[in-house]
């Protein structure tokens, strides 16, 4: 075990047994995700939510954090009441401006997934879920300005803030990307940390801006869940998912390929 890792953050989309061969991919099973919870909760891990994962890193305990991107109403359906059940916490990231609507940031059928509503991520804040931003209208935040960046992450975190009668902290970027001016925005925008994609666990010294998830999927066997919250990654894997990211990016802007999410990119370009 590597004692330098100490939290690995999950990242989940959609919790449903519906979905469309462009989400398959971020699609994880009720039944398969309850599963997946139980196992992890059987392990001497502490479960946080994505807000205290700085502070865990920075006094060195391990721990896990559980994450769902996109704020479709079946995360409160399907994953929340399974956590609740389980007296696990979790962090929804929620982009504000499809709150009550649909995921019309999407194309195609995927753009007709209902969202929550405001009442449900109320209801969820006063459980002890987290409420994060994933940005009003879910703009990538490495393609737009910075001014557009910090505008749609500070009108988020007061609809937000506005909605939970509570604050708003987190931030977790649309499609993952992000840059350096992108991560300055955020955190000027009056957020406290934000995620990435990264399919690494989080490490001391990780940029608090930049924390790396790790991607759960419909696949994922519980014992492979409990090796990605309780086992290192090899230094060159991790050398080798930061160099994918980056390849990624760079064929996304110029080719228009990249991972699922990427080819449905809404919002101004650079
Ligand atoms: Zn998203």
């Amino acid at each position: 075990m590597d004692s330098q890792i100490t939290v690995t953050v999950l990242c989940y989309h959609s919790i449903s047994t519906q979905t469309t061969p462009t989400f398959a991919n971020l699609t994880v099973e009720p039944s398969v995700f309850a599963e997946q919870m139980a196992a992890l909760r059987e392990q001497d891990l502490e479960v946080l939510a994505f807000r205290d994962v700085p502070e865990a890193l920075a006094t060195g305990r391990r721990a896990v954090a559980i994450t769902i991107d996109d704020g479709l109403a079946d995360a409160g359906e399907n994953a929340c009441t399974v956590l609740a059940q389980l007296g696990m916490t979790a962090t929804l990231f929620v982009p504000s401006g499809y709150i009550g609507a649909h995921s019309a940031w999407l194309r195609g059928p995927d753009g007709r997934r209902p969202m929550l509503t405001s009442e449900t991520i109320a209801s969820l804040a006063r459980d002890a879920f987290e409420i994060g931003s994933h940005g009003q209208s879910h703009l990538a935040a490495d393609l737009n300005s910075p001014e557009v960046v910090e505008c749609d992450a500070r009108a988020s975190r007061q609809e937000l803030e506005d909605c939970i009668g509570g604050v708003v902290e987190s931030f977790a970027y649309p499609f993952g990307y992000h840059s350096p001016a992108a991560r300055r925005a955020v955190r000027a925008a009056g957020y406290l940390q934000a995620c990435a994609v990264g399919e690494l666990p989080a490490r001391t010294g990780d940029d608090r801006w930049a924390l790396p998830r790790v991607q759960v999927h419909n696949d994922t066997t519980p014992e492979e869940l409990v090796a990605m919250a309780t086992t290192s990654t090899p230094l060159t894997g991790r050398a080798w998912a930061r160099s994918k990211q980056r390849v990624w990016s760079l064929g996304r802007r110029y080719a228009g390929w990249g991972p699922p999410e990427a080819g449905r990119i809404g919002g101004a370009r650079r």
